[in-house]
Parts: C-alpha cells; structure tokens; sequence
C-alpha cells in the first residue's frame, strides 16, 4: 500500500526526486506496475461450465507521486450500468495521467462479471454479490467472488467508491450514501458534491460494511435505474468522483470547475418507502426529484377497466429519491422511496441549480 502524503507539502527538488525514486511499484494479482504507468489486467474469479476462464477485468493507474489508494467500482449488481460508463469516461479523462496523478486508482468496471454478461443483478447461483463480504477462499461461488474482491482490491485500498443504480424497473434520484458518523467519510462524501446525502447504516456482507471494518472511508453512489446509460447520471458521478480525487489530494483542482459551487449539500434525516395499498395497474403522478407533502397524490391504482382506484399517498413530507417504474404493481410492492429532510424546497432548489450546472432540464418526462 502506498503511504498517504500531502501533495501539498513544499518539498525542495532533490528531496521530491528522492521521493519519485523511492516509489514502489503497484503490486496486483502477482503483476507489478511502475509508478506512472497504467495497466489494464484480468484477475480470474472463476471457471464456467465449460472450464473457461472467467476474469474481472481491472485497470490500475499508478501515479508517479505518493497518494492515496483509490478503488472505483461498478455493476457489483451486473444489470446497473451507469457506474460502467462513468468509469470509461474516467478512464478516458485526460485528468487521469499516471505521469501527474498522486497516489493510485484501481478501476473496476464490472465487478459482477458474470450478472453483467446475463443482464441480471445476482451471480449465477442467485446470490447478490453484495451481501456476500468479505467473502472466503472456501465459500461458495459468491463468497470466493467476494474473498477476491476484498484481498485484491479493498486490502490494498485507502478509499474507495462503489457505483450503483436502482434495482431493475427502479430509478434513484443521483444521491450519495455513506456513513457520516466516520468524518472521513462525511468529507468524502461533501466533496462528491451532490444535492442529497442519505446517512444509511452499513448492511451486513455488503462492500461498503467490509471496507469500513478496515477502516477504508467509502461512498456508495446511486443513480437512475438497472439496464441503461443515462447521461446526466453518468455525468454526475464523473463529476463527483473527479471531485473526491481532487479532495484527497490525486488530482490537482480544476481552476474552472464545471459544476456550480454554490448549490448546497442536505443529508436526509430519514427515509420511507410508500408501498403499494392494492395490486393493480399503477399511473405514477409524482417523480423521482419532486418535493411532496405528507398526504399528497402520488398515482392510482386501478384495475385494467379503470375500477377499483386505489390512491398512493405520500406518507411523509420530503423528496421522492427512488421510485418503481413498473406500472403492474402487487399489493405491498415498494413504489416510492421518500427522503424527509428539515428543508424540502431548499433540496429542489439546489437540484435546479445541479442541474442546470450540468445542463440538464431536470423536469420529469
Ligand atoms: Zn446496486
């Protein structure tokens, strides 16, 4: 692991050099990489059927200066794609020079190698990957996946950001989630830089309950829904993840950030879903991003003649983050995620300016 220094700490030039020279290389799954150099490997997490290999692929950037470790990982749930594309994009990004970085970043695209080949969230023993950590070498299938994760990736980590979606047929609002009783973490998540925070406890066997046993500060960012590339989401978590590299010191801050500063951040004092009150045919009249009131409309339930509505109300005030998009609904079917914080309208306004510092008519279709 490599040690976490200020890279704004003045240096004279013969002490920076005796710290370039002394830069060890990034040792991964038996291969090595100099600093300054980037490098796409395969890390084999299984065999098929069929006894072919089935390998995670990975690209490390090694930077030339000391800094932090940083893991950025997506499609732990193999059907939820955005962070797929957002971690292209941050590949391709002509911020992310080995030559210029500070510290280190592991990208891994697809975690979920095999749900992402299926286009399915689970493994294919139906096991959710992320209820799974840490994971052992002897488990099952799902277990060994995530013992490889943890000893290759989390253990050599200082950081780490894992990219998420709504299940399938559900979309999220873009949000952060973290636990911000670890002040590290709270920064981190500060520095992503979008409107809503939810404080959520850590879930057993998850990635992010692992990485915090080992002290690892971590954010889970969810955005738009399962099986699509939506571009304001992927450029939300572009942005944010930009930004925690700037924070932690890998990436020296843009003078010109393309993001409005002057939106404010809210963490969600609590959250609630509205389930469904009847099974039926739901017409949705509330959207993710809107700010609702404690008893407001937020779709029908009928049968498919138009009988029987039943009415959705909203059960607390706050911003719906999540919603189903699914309009056949049973009886009790989580159909809207609702985030209760001290200031509704004060969220709205800082989406509106989000959004339009990403150039986004962020009004629902
Ligand atoms: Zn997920």
């Amino acid at each position: 692991m490599s040690a976490t220094k200020s890279p704004n700490r003045p240096r004279t030039d013969k002490a920076a050099n005796a710290a370039k020279t002394a830069r060890a290389d990034f040792e991964i799954h038996h291969q090595r990489i100099a600093p300054g150099k980037r490098q796409q490997i395969e890390i084999p997490v299984a065999k098929t059927y069929d006894h072919m290999d089935v390998t995670m692929p990975v690209e490390v950037v090694h930077g030339a200066h000391d800094g932090p470790v940083l893991f950025v990982t997506a499609a732990i749930h193999g059907d939820e794609i955005n962070g797929v594309e957002i971690i292209r994009r941050l590949l391709g990004s002509r911020r992310i020079n080995p030559r210029q970085l500070h510290g280190t970043l592991i990208a891994v695209p697809i975690v979920n190698v095999f749900g992402f080949n299926r286009q399915t969230r689970y493994l294919p023993d139906r096991r959710d990957l992320n209820r799974c950590f840490p994971g052992s070498a002897t488990g099952s299938l799902a277990g060994q996946f995530a013992h490889i994760l943890t000893s290759e990736i989390v253990a050599k980590a200082t950081h780490g950001i894992d990219l998420h979606t709504g299940a399938n047929h559900r979309t999220n609002l873009p949000q952060i989630r973290g636990c911000l009783d670890d002040p590290a973490t709270a920064k981190l998540a500060n520095a992503f830089n979008v409107p809503v925070i939810i404080n959520s406890s850590l879930r057993d066997g998850s990635l992010r309950a692992v990485a915090m046993d080992r002290g690892i500060p971590m954010l889970v960012f969810e955005g738009g829904q399962a099986h699509r590339f939506e571009d304001k989401v992927i450029r939300t978590g572009l942005a944010g993840v930009l930004a925690v590299m700037e924070t932690i010191g890998m990436l020296t801050p843009q003078a010109h950030k393309p993001l409005a500063e002057d939106h404010d951040m809210h963490v969600a004092r609590f959250t609630k879903w509205v389930r469904a009150p009847q099974s039926g045919c739901l017409r949705i009249h509330k959207h993710s991003g809107a700010a609702v009131k404690k008893g407001d409309r937020l779709g029908t339930i009928s049968d498919p003649f138009g009988h029987n509505k039943e009415t959705v109300y909203a059960n607390i005030s706050g911003i719906i983050i999540g919603q189903s998009l699914l309009p056949l609904v049973n009886n009790g079917d989580a159909l809207f995620h609702i985030a209760g914080f001290d200031d509704s309208d004060a969220v709205i306004d800082s989406i509106d300016l989000y959004d339009a510092s990403l150039g986004v008519d962020q009004s629902p279709a």
